[in-house]
C-alpha cells in the first residue's frame, strides 16, 4: 500500500503574499503539535496530559468587532445590523496585507486543512493559517479531519489567516478598535486579527454557512446540539450561549450527533462540526462525566486556573474568565456518532435559562408558539460574580443565535416552520434556569432534572399526561413527570410568594412584547397569537 505524500499547499499560500521561505508546520497531528506549544511557551499540561493555555486579552468572542466586507455578493443578501456591520473592500485589502506581512515576518506558520458540514453533499473545505500553534490545534479539534488519502487532492474553499498577535490600527482599518473579524465571500476568506480567543474561529466559519446554506442549497442552519436515540430518533437542542446544548447532548443514553452548529435538509440533518467546545466552569465528574473525561491528552482547555503548586485544574475557579472551555474531538465523547449525521428530528427543545424563575422546566410548544419563540430567542444572562452584578438580564437574539445569522432571521425561522409542520415535530421548551424564585432567591434547576424531564419528553413518557395551560406564556405544562416532584413542574407553585411571581411574570411577558414589536407586521396570525397574555 503506498502512503501519500503530505505536501505544503504552497500554490494558495503564495496567492496571498505570504513567503513560503520559513517553516510552514503542516497538517501536524495533535500530538506534534501539543510539543510545538509546549516549546514555544504557549501553554502547559495538566495531571490529565491535556494542554491548558490562556487565550490572552479576549477570553470570549467580541461581537462588536465582526464585520463582513460589504460587496456585490452581501450588499443586498445581508441583514446588516449590529451585529453584521459592513466593512469596506479598501479596508479589507488594508488588513489582509497587515496580516501577511506579520505572518511573513514570524520565524514559523502553522497551516492546516480540514473541512466542516459531515454530509458530503454540503463540504467545505477549508484552510487554517495560524501564528500559534494551539489555534492550530483548535482547528483541528473543533472542524472534520480528512483522511491522507482526501488531502491529495485538496483545494480549500475558504481560507482562515489568524493573527492574535497583530494590534490593527483602529483608523487604518476601519475597524473599531484594535482586533477584528473580517468575513470577505468574494475572497472566501476569514482575517482574523488582535484577538486570540479560539472560539472566534468556529464562530466565523458557522456566519458563512448560516450565509451559504440557506440561500444555495435550501439547507437550514441552526445553532444546536443533536443527538440520536437507541430507536434511531433525533433530538436537537436550540439555545443560546450557556443554556445547556453541550451539556443536556451529551447524554449517556444516546448517540452525540454535534454539541453546537447543524444543517437540516430534506431528509436529514448532519454536524458541521468534528468536535465539541465545552464550558469548564464547575465541571464536575459525576454531573458531567463525558465532558470532564475528555479532558485528556489532545484536549484544549482554555483560561482555567490550577489549584495553587500543582496541575490540577481548579474548575471553581472563573478568576480569568467565567467562560472557560475545553475543545475535544468528537471522538472523546465515547458514543459519538461517526458520521455526524441523523434522520430528521423528532423532538426540537428550545433551551432558556430563565433568571426570572418564570417559565416552566418543561412545556409543550404549539407550532405557533415554537415559532414565537424561536423568532424571540429569549434567555437570560446572569452576571459573572466578579463584576459584583447582582441583576439577570433578559436578552433576545433572533433563531437563538442572533451574533451568526447574516440572513434576515425571518429566513431562517420560515424554513424551521414549515419543517415543524410538514414533518410533525414535537416542539418542547425546557428552562435550565431558575425555580422557586429569581437568581439569588430561587435556585437553579437540577440537571439532574432537567435531563429527566428530557428523557421522559424523548421517551413519550410526556405524551399521555395531563397539562395544564400556562396563564401568561400559554405552553401546555405537563402536571406530572417521571423522575421530576411534581411539585416544581408549575412554576408559580415553587415561588414562596405567589403574587410576587405573577408579578415577575408580568414583567418577563412585557420584555417578550416589547422586543416582538419589530417582527409583528412580518409574521402570521398564528405566531403573533402565541405572543404572552397580560
Ligand atoms: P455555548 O453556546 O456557549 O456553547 P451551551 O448552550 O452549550 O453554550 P453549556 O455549555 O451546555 O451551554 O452550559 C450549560 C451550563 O449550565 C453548564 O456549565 C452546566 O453545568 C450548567 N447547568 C446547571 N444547571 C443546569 C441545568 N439544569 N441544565 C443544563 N445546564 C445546567
Ligand atoms: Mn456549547
Amino acid at each position: 500500500m503506498s502512503v501519500p505524500v503530505i505536501t505544503i499547499p504552497t500554490d494558495k499560500l503564495v496567492q496571498f503574499g505570504l513567503h513560503i521561505a520559513d517553516t510552514i508546520h503542516y497538517q501536524l497531528p495533535p500530538d506534534e503539535l501539543v510539543r510545538h506549544c509546549l516549546r514555544r511557551g504557549e501553554g502547559v499540561l495538566n495531571d490529565t496530559g491535556a494542554l491548558v493555555i490562556r487565550t490572552g486579552e479576549f477570553t470570549g468572542r467580541s461581537p462588536k468587532d465582526r464585520y463582513i466586507v460589504k460587496d456585490e455578493i452581501t450588499a443586498d443578501a445581508v441583514h446588516w445590523n449590529d451585529f453584521n456591520q459592513p466593512i469596506d473592500q479598501i479596508y479589507f485589502d488594508k488588513i489582509l496585507s497587515r496580516i501577511t506581512a506579520w505572518l511573513n515576518h514570524l520565524p514559523e506558520i502553522f497551516v492546516r486543512d480540514c473541512y466542516v458540514c459531515a454530509d458530503p453533499r454540503h463540504r467545505l473545505n477549508i484552510r487554517v493559517i495560524n501564528e500559534n500553534a494551539s489555534t492550530n490545534l483548535f482547528a483541528y479539534n473543533m472542524f472534520l479531519r480528512p483522511t491522507d488519502k482526501q488531502l491529495e487532492h485538496f483545494q480549500p474553499d475558504w481560507h482562515i489567516l489568524s493573527a492574535p498577535g497583530l494590534r490593527l490600527d483602529a483608523a487604518q482599518s476601519g475597524t473599531r478598535q484594535h482586533n477584528a473579524v473580517v468575513i470577505s465571500f468574494r475572497h472566501r476568506l476569514i482575517l482574523l486579527a488582535g484577538t486570540g480567543y479560539t472560539g472566534e474561529t468556529k464562530k466565523a466559519i458557522f456566519t458563512i454557512l448560516n450565509f451559504l446554506l440557506p440561500r444555495e442549497k435550501n439547507v437550514l442552519s441552526m445553532h444546536c446540539s443533536a443527538n440520536k436515540g437507541p430507536k434511531g430518533d433525533t433530538a436537537i437542542f436550540f439555545g443560546l450561549s450557556g443554556t445547556g446544548k453541550t451539556t443536556l447532548s451529551a447524554d449517556p443514553g444516546r448517540r452525540l450527533i454535534g454539541d453546537d452548529e447543524h444543517g437540516w435538509t430534506s431528509d436529514n440533518i448532519f454536524n458541521f462540526e468534528g468536535g465539541c467546545y465545552a464550558k469548564c466552569i464547575n465541571l464536575q465528574e459525576d454531573k458531567e462525566p463525558e465532558i470532564y473525561h475528555a479532558i485528556r491528552p489532545g484536549a484544549l482547555v482554555e483560561n482555567v486556573k490550577f489549584f495553587q503548586g500543582t496541575d490540577q485544574i481548579n474548575f471553581e475557579d472563573g478568576s480569568i474568565t467565567e467562560n472557560t472551555r475545553v475543545s475535544y474531538p468528537l471522538t472523546y465523547i465515547s458514543n459519538a456518532l461517526e458520521p455526524s449525521v441523523g434522520p430528521i428530528p423528532k423532538n426540537i427543545f428550545f433551551l432558556t435559562c430563565d433568571a426570572y424563575g418564570v417559565l416552566p422546566p418543561i412545556s409543550r410548544l404549539t407550532p405557533g408558539q415554537a415559532m414565537y419563540q424561536f423568532i424571540s430567542g429569549y434567555t437570560a444572562k446572569v452576571a459573572g460574580t466578579e463584576t459584583g452584578i447582582t441583576e439577570p438580564k433578559p436578552t433576545f437574539s433572533a433563531c437563538f443565535g442572533a451574533p451568526f445569522l447574516p440572513l434576515h432571521p425571518g429566513r431562517y425561522a420560515e424554513l424551521l416552520g414549515k419543517k415543524i409542520k410538514e414533518q410533525g415535530v414535537k416542539v418542547w421548551m425546557v428552562n435550565t434556569g431558575w425555580s422557586g424564585g429569581p437568581y439569588l432567591k430561587g435556585s437553579r434547576i437540577r440537571l439532574s432534572y432537567t435531563r429527566a424531564m428530557i428523557t421522559a419528553a424523548l421517551e413519550g413518557a410526556l405524551d399521555n399526561v395531563d397539562y395544564e395551560t400556562h396563564p401568561v406564556f400559554g405552553m401546555a405544562m405537563p402536571a406530572t413527570c417521571p423522575g421530576v416532584p411534581a411539585a416544581i413542574l408549575h412554576p408559580r407553585s415553587t415561588w414562596p410568594d405567589p403574587s410576587a411571581y405573577d408579578e415577575m411574570a408580568g414583567h418577563l411577558a412585557d420584555w417578550f412584547i416589547s422586543n416582538f414589536e419589530k417582527y409583528g407586521k412580518g409574521v402570521s396570525e398564528e405566531i403573533l397569537a402565541a405572543a404572552p397574555k397580560k
